[in-house]
């Protein structure tokens, strides 16, 4: 993907608590999403994908804190806005207007007494105040065609809609003042393996249709080779591995990319061994020293248990990075 950049992410550090008591949640991380793609990141419970969302949005919440790195958002036409700088009212406007987020098991966090109709044009009256009743409320019906929901069912209350049909409510509501930016985290986990995919096509086709940028975060790497342009993989609180998510399922280089790909079935293409990774993640006040990976690592060699290995490129014009030291050198 050679588009502009429209998100950059860099040397990002986030911590749990301070002194003595106090974790680091993500370290070092650097990550470009690009304007039209479908970034998809990965990695299993624990491994800093969903701190990673709320740092980049501002919505961590105390002991969270962000302690080092940059991160910019690239407005179309203008200069690069510092994110973590930005004034309380500036960032309640640029979270909807410009990046908008659809959490975990948000569907059911639509208010259970109200409409839909009132809850999609709540958005609108609060971010749009010159928008007519009538106008909100024919966006609204716009809204709800946009994501496959028939206009009539404006009136429903969310307990008369399916799980699906809520999921696409949210995501309705996260596309209603047009942003460039969609953060979806692990957005249809609760749903069966037949409606995540519907759910996730007619993202792509959204995306096509309204050329917003997607980063998507899931556990489930099979869906993200499915639907993303590329993909990154975290562990530990770090980036290990990024690349075109054809790449990562032809070529995994990190063996961390190895075991996901071999802990979930494809739906498409050779069947795969599913042979899971062995041990489970760090818990991140007990992080291995060197390679987080390497108490899992069937590769694990030298100097894994006590350096860091970087994410570089294992091989000069590639459009791919790794942190392994199979495929770089120490120092
Ligand atoms: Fe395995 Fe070593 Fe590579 Fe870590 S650096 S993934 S332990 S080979």
């Amino acid at each position: 993907m050679t588009a502009e950049p429209i998100l950059t992410i860099s040397g990002l550090n986030v911590d749990y608590g301070t002194g003595p008591t106090g974790v680091h949640a993500l370290r070092d991380v650097d990550l470009t999403l690009h304007r039209g793609e479908v970034l998809g990141l990965a990695g299993e419970s624990g491994s800093g994908k969903s701190t990673l969302a709320y740092a980049v949005t501002r919505l961590l919440s105390p002991p969270g804190v962000i302690t080092g790195g940059d991160v910019h958002y690239h407005r179309p036409g203008a200069g690069p806005v510092d994110i973590l700088s930005l004034s309380p009212d500036a960032l309640r406007a640029f979270r909807w207007q410009e990046l908008s987020i659809v959490f975990q098991g948000a569907m059911n966090s639509l208010n259970p007494v109200h409409t839909v109709h009132s809850q999609l044009t709540d958005v609108l009256k609060a971010h749009r105040p010159a928008m007519r009743s009538a106008e909100r409320t024919a966006r609204a019906e716009e809204l709800l065609t946009l994501v496959g929901i028939s206009r009539d069912r404006l009136t429903a209350y969310p307990h008369q809609l399916s799980g699906g049909m809520r999921q696409r409510v949210m995501i309705a509501m996260a596309l209603a003042l047009e942003p460039e930016i969609v953060i979806m985290d692990e957005p249809t986990t609760a749903l069966d393996v037949v409606m995540q995919r519907q759910i996730l096509r007619q993202l792509v086709r959204l995306r096509e249709q309204l050329s917003f940028s997607v980063v998507f975060i899931t556990h489930d790497i099979s869906l993200l080779i499915e639907f993303s342009d590329r993909i990154a993989i975290m562990y530990g609180g770090r980036i290990v591995e990024q690349a075109g998510a054809s790449e990562i399922y032809r070529d995994p280089r990190h063996p961390y990319s190895e075991g996901l790909l071999h802990s979930f079935p494809a739906l498409h293409g050779p069947r795969r061994e599913l042979t899971g990774i062995p041990g489970t993640p760090p818990h991140l006040s007990a992080m291995p020293a060197g390679c987080a990976f390497h108490p899992r690592c069937g590769k694990a060699h030298d100097p894994c248990a006590d350096q860091i290995p970087v994410l570089a490129r294992p091989e000069a014009g590639q459009d791919r990075e790794v942190a392994c030291w199979l495929h770089t050198r120490p120092a």
